[in-house]
């Protein structure tokens, strides 16, 4: 056995994490996590939580499913590795290229295999610029993203990202990039309705391309819904004119799906949901579930018959791109997603019953608004709901109803002052009632502890 009784005190000294406030995390203990089942973790003292936000955002379906690891174990015995570039491939990478392929819909028939979202961010980054080089418009070089989003933490994800702590940290973003606003009626929507607000900000789009010139600008990237940036939903005004922009003015829509895709939204990619069809998209998560790394960017026919036709080949790759033993995983986790028919059971039945149980919240006096497509779901703590008025200290506020929760054994997420859900697709009804029972605990918490 493992001596996890020190754990945290060898993790102290020897282990920098991702994200997080170091000298604060070495003081309260790192939280050490042993085993999972279904929608639930288990730490080493034997505790439960109901995780709420499915690791993050990844575990689609759920924890403890042996066909992947056997998948997985299979494969690696017959071959643990070989790579795809230079002419070769595996049956593994292949059939997972076709699998994906299969659920796109007309136009997104290819796919370029990384091992993450952030590399995923970075390839669709370079593929964009090679595109227009290739057609003979090498000036069209500029990216246009949005700010608060997130893409990623290589230096083009970063970059791509409107996070100004992460861009503080390393000088970012790189040349070439810049950032729109993001639909967030509640906060910065004023007076104007949710619908006429979603028409302003995508028309800064078209601001932005005017400002830049058409012929410098490439490609404009956003989430179908912005996740970590808080899962901020679009007014439904706002993807058919950003689509409408991007085809008028020529440059290429790149759609993040590496949270949308592979069920969230109830739909298999979440371009869908919102009935747009972008000419490229980073995904990674849902598509193995997080049980191993991979991830990929989906290139539609425009792009990769530049990419075949003109250009002698894309100098870009990884060494695992389309890992045998991971494609292998992830085949077998979109196996379970279409045997179990989760994507239909996000759009028909728990994702209406998520919806109602998640607003019924809406009545809480801490609460502004509470929202959710599918299997995701924002929640704005408000200080004023009258008056969308918002705490003088979002982060402060939006932690304490985490925390409350965390201890009440609910695994959630804030970003500032919204709470955040994303349970693995396969949470039961009752799940999800214990998930708003506990999340509701919080907002009383946070309602008779701080008076504003
Ligand atoms: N894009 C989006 C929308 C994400 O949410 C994330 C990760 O949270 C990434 C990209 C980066 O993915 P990865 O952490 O696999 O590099």
């Amino acid at each position: 056995d493992m001596p996890l009784s020190n754990l945290g005190a060898i993790d102290a000294a020897h282990h920098l994490h991702p994200f997080s406030d170091m000298k604060k995390l070495n003081a309260a203990g790192t939280r050490i996590i042993q085993r999972g089942e279904g929608v639930h973790i288990f730490d080493n003292h034997g505790r439960k939580y109901l995780d709420g936000f499915a690791g993050l955002w990844c575990v689609n379906v759920g924890y403890g499913r042996k066909e992947i690891a056997e998948a997985a174990y299979r494969q690696m015995q017959e071959l643990p590795y070989y790579n795809t570039f230079f002419g070769t491939t595996t049956a593994p990478a292949t059939l997972l290229a076709e699998k994906i392929a299969s659920h796109t819909g007309d136009k997104l028939n290819r796919v370029f295999f990384t091992n993450s979202g952030s590399e995923a961010n970075d390839t669709w980054f370079r593929m964009a610029r090679v595109y227009w080089k290739a057609l003979g418009k090498p000036t069209k070089t500029q990216v246009i993203a949005r700010k608060n989003a997130y893409h990623g933490s290589t230096v083009a994800g970063a970059s791509l990202g409107g996070m100004k702590l992460m861009h503080e940290q390393g000088n970012l973003p790189i040349e070439g990039i810049s950032h729109i606003n993001q639909p967030y009626w509640y906060a910065e929507g004023g007076d104007l309705s949710p619908a006429d607000f979603g028409l302003k900000v995508a028309r800064e789009l078209e601001e932005k391309i005017d400002e830049l010139g058409e012929d410098n600008v490439a490609a404009f990237v956003a989430e179908p819904i912005q996740g970590a940036g808080g899962v901020i939903i679009p007014p439904d005004t706002y993807w058919p004119e950003i689509a409408r922009i991007c085809r008028e003015r020529n440059i290429l829509l790149v759609c993040d799906e590496v949270i949308c895709g592979f069920g969230r939204l109830g739909s298999w990619f979440g371009h869908q949901h919102y009935g747009v069809e972008p000419d490229l998209a980073p995904i990674a998560k849902g598509l193995s579930s997080g049980y191993l790394p991979i991830g990929g960017v989906l290139v539609s026919d425009r792009v990769a018959e530049v990419m075949v036709e003109e250009l002698g080949g894309f100098y870009h790759g990884f060494t695992y791109s389309g890992h045998p033993v991971c494609a292998a995983a992830a085949l077998e986790n979109l196996r379970i997603i279409e045997e179990e028919g989760l994507v239909e059971r996000v759009r028909d039945d728990i994702g209406p019953y998520f919806a109602q149980a998640w607003k019924s919240l809406e009545d809480h006096e801490v609460v502004g608004e509470a929202e959710s497509v599918g299997l995701i779901g924002g929640l704005q703590l408000a200080a004023d709901k009258s008056t969308r008025r918002r705490y003088s200290s979002p982060d402060d506020v939006g932690t304490l109803v985490r925390n409350h929760c965390l201890d009440n054994g609910l695994v959630m997420r804030a970003t500032d002052d919204r709470m955040l859900a994303s349970p693995a697709l396969i949470i039961a009804r009752s799940e999800v009632d214990e998930m708003v029972d506990t999340l509701r605990k919080g907002l009383d918490h946070l309602r008779d502890t701080v008076r504003e």
